[in-house]
């Protein structure tokens, strides 16, 4: 059987070692450059590659190919491979028909690394459990190595797209909003059918849990009811079966036995956090976890880099890294949690975004703009006439210095973009770093 891996990545590279192991003749082509540290391991492991190219005659004879999630179907030779009729799969496919563990997977369109680290951070107590999909090792190559009982995945719409048989005993979508909009023909409808590939192999023994406040699932649950028992999460209603907020306390139901929390036990700022709190408390619920060892867990997680991330306090100002917040959504919820008068730096590369539905918090929160792009006209046009101050830059540095001149003591200065980072930065991770390197040098 051969298996062609397209792409010479983390998911690649590590499906290429199970796939060797499990006795595949095994290829690697990635169009692009493929990092040292990977070739080291293709050619220490005698597993053929090449890079820089794709050549047709050694891909069009696979029995199967691996295709990495950032490579679209779109790709002429994607498209030839589909024509031939070969299966394409993605590594969390491929990877877990080699493993009997027990799947945790999480999705949505924000909050997915949050809750898939929580949700390990509260399983791996009292659980031999490993934490894979888009953060760390490969899943495949800690199938390889490690062999754990159960795993927790973070996956992204474009790993579910090349599944087929993919079972997670518990599934969970974060929430739904618009986002890569330009890998599903601009159809919002096609991103939210490919979330809701994550339970559609699932059974009545499997759960999906999701949030019941978003109009977005409910609504697609409704018009294609899936298979899975079902246990949503709200903080405006009660649930029955599933979770809730009552007041300050968590209750979660899961057949008739709950347990209950007070929301004082999560450390993480912000409303979405509760949200992701709640699925990560979920899962460890259905899986036996202690309530003690679920509250503690809760109140010493530190939370996940670039995420809300408390940088320093200068002068009574504290400074927060979400970098990470790449559309709107995500800083709807920043700007949501912030409790003090804020300076913000915004901007980047715009997906397209509607900035309405931040007008009430810049309102009532915002007391600087400091625009961070190539191009900053729009936030200029959107956000001019909201603010006393706004100003452009194109220097992270400068913006930083900008925000400590502005910013009074007991204010906070949040960098959360709303936009992705390519126009400046090299990745969402280069941006927080600069940002913090330029707090840190105040
Ligand atoms: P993902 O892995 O889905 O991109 P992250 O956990 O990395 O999600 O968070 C991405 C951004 O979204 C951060 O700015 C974070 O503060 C914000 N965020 C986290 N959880 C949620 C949520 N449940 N709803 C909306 N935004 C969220």
């Amino acid at each position: 059987q051969r298996l062609v891996i397209l792409g010479g990545g983390e998911s690649g590279v590590g499906t290429a070692l199970l796939g060797k192991e499990k006795g595949y003749d095994v290829f690697v082509s990635d169009k692009g450059k493929i990092k040292e540290k990977y070739k080291e391991v293709l050619i220490h492991n005698e597993i053929e590659w090449e890079d820089e190219k794709h050549t047709e005659s050694k891909i069009l004879n696979a029995n199967i190919v691996m295709k990495s999630p950032g490579i679209p179907d779109k790709v002429p030779l994607v498209k030839q491979i589909h024509e031939q009729g070969i299966t394409v799969v993605s590594e969390i496919e491929f990877a877990s028909r080699f493993t009997n563990a027990t799947v945790i997977g999480i999705t949505g369109s924000n909050g997915k690394t949050t809750t898939a680290t929580l949700t390990h951070h509260l399983l791996k107590q009292e659980l031999n459990v490993g934490l894979a999909g888009n953060i760390g090792d490969s899943f495949a190559k800690q199938i390889l190595d490690k062999d754990y009982d159960n795993y927790v995945l973070e996956i992204s719409s474009f790993q579910l797209d090349d599944i087929t048989d993919f079972r997670p005993h518990i599934a969970v979508i974060t929430n739904i909003t618009p986002d890569h909009l330009d890998r599903y023909d601009y159809q919002f409808e096609n991103y939210i059918v490919s979330k809701f590939r994550i339970a559609m192999n699932q059974t009545k023994e499997d759960y999906l849990i999701y949030d019941a406040d978003d109009e977005v699932i409910v609504n697609h649950l409704k018009k294609y009811p899936v298979q899975s028992t079902l246990l949503p999460f709200s903080l405006e209603k009660p649930i029955e079966n599933g979770v809730y907020l009552d007041k300050e306390n968590i209750k979660i139901t899961i057949n008739n036995n709950q347990i209950i929390m007070p929301t004082s036990n999560i450390k993480l700022e912000g409303k979405h956090n509760v949200k992701n709190a709640m699925a990560a408390s979920a899962v460890a619920h259905l899986l036996k976890i202690r309530k003690q060892t679920i509250r503690e867990s809760l109140e010493n997680f530190q939370g996940v880099e670039h995420r809300l991330e408390q940088v320093l306090k200068i002068n009574k100002v504290q400074y927060i890294n979400d970098s990470k917040a790449t559309n709107v959504n995500a800083t709807y919820y920043a700007l949501e949690s912030m409790d003090a008068p804020t300076v913000w730096i915004v901007g980047g590369v715009d997906k397209g975004n509607n900035y309405e539905e931040l007008f009430s918090f810049v309102n009532e929160k915002v007391k600087a703009i400091i625009c961070l792009g190539a191009d900053n006209e729009k936030l200029v046009k959107t956000f001019g006439n909201m603010v006393d101050v706004i100003v452009e830059t194109q220097y992270m540095d400068e913006a930083v210095k900008i925000a400590y001149k502005v910013a009074d003591a007991g204010d906070n200065v949040l960098l959360s973009p709303a936009c992705a980072s390519f126009d400046l930065f090299e990745n969402y991770e280069d941006r927080g770093r600069q940002f913090k390197n330029a707090v840190r040098n105040l």
